[in-house]
């Protein structure tokens, strides 16, 4: 199975809201996915439901072959329970515009929480996996930091390591640089793009398009909760093929 997720007709319904109408796709293993599009899209909703932090209403995802908040049993499908749920989680690593540290916590305790409570991982490797992270992320002086003493930047790259500690095969960002200042922007953009030279999959819904244009294999488009346009990031950029992708770059570039 080469695909990290797999979506097939994926619908989302907010009461009579329709938010994701038949979205079809596909990430490969190894790739990075920037999904771009206007506010309201669908985008933040298609993610959370990779995790399933929601429900689809219609469909099937898969993530690295299994199916996402269900068990198939011939032509049923059976929900799973909260503990298989979690545990299909943990594979997946989140980041969200807003890092919603542990503000009580120093930054490596931040990082090596996770690991340590629900993976029952010995605290002093924890540890030492958590000041290799720290130092991936740039922050290898700010172990001992709390939330408060350091910038957005900063903050947004312990999220990062948080996330990395679970080890993680998938990692979803939803306009990780969105709350940032404009100057701190680029250092979480930096961080994100070593990882993907890591060969880490990643789905990343964001703004900033010369990043997709020079980090992401390619690019998604949506609209009113469908996949307009899939293509390699140069092809997308240089020759758009659909209308609604013409109109929404040339108001964005
Ligand atoms: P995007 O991330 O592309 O801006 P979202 O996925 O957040 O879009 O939202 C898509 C649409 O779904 C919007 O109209 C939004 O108001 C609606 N929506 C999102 N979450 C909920 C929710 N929990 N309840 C009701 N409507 C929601
Ligand atoms: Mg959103």
């Amino acid at each position: 199975m080469n695909a990290m997720v797999m979506a097939r007709k994926v619908s989302k319904s907010f009461g009579a809201l329709k938010v994701l109408d038949g979205i079809d796709f596909t990430l490969p293993k190894g790739e990075v996915t920037c999904l771009i599009g206007r506010s309201g899209s669908g985008k933040s909703t298609f993610l959370r439901c990779v995790n399933h932090l929601e429900e689809i209403n219609g469909g099937e995802i898969y993530v690295d072959g299994s199916l996402i908040g269900y068990r198939r049993q011939g032509n049923v499908l059976y929900p799973l329970s909260e503990s298989e749920i979690a545990r299909q989680r943990l594979g997946i690593g989140m980041v969200f515009q807003r890092f919603n540290l542990f503000s009580h916590m120093t930054a490596i305790q931040n990082v090596i929480e996770a690991p340590v409570q629900v993976l029952g991982m010995n605290r002093d490797e924890a540890i030492e996996r958590g000041k290799k992270l720290m130092t991936q992320v740039g922050l290898s002086d700010k172990l001992d930091a709390y939330p408060r003493q350091l910038s957005g930047g900063q903050q947004q790259r312990v999220a990062i390591a948080r996330a990395l500690a679970m080890n993680p095969k998938l990692m979803l960002f939803d306009e990780p640089t969105s709350a940032l200042d404009p100057e701190l922007v680029g250092e979480v953009l930096e961080v994100m793009r070593g990882l993907a030279e890591t060969g880490m999959t990643m789905l990343i819904v964001t703004h900033e398009m010369s990043f997709a244009r020079e980090v992401a294999d390619s690019v998604a488009f949506m609209d009113q909760g469908k996949i307009v346009e899939y293509a390699p990031a140069a092809e997308f950029f240089g020759d758009p093929k659909e209308e609604r992708t013409k109109a929404f770059l040339s108001r964005i570039l």
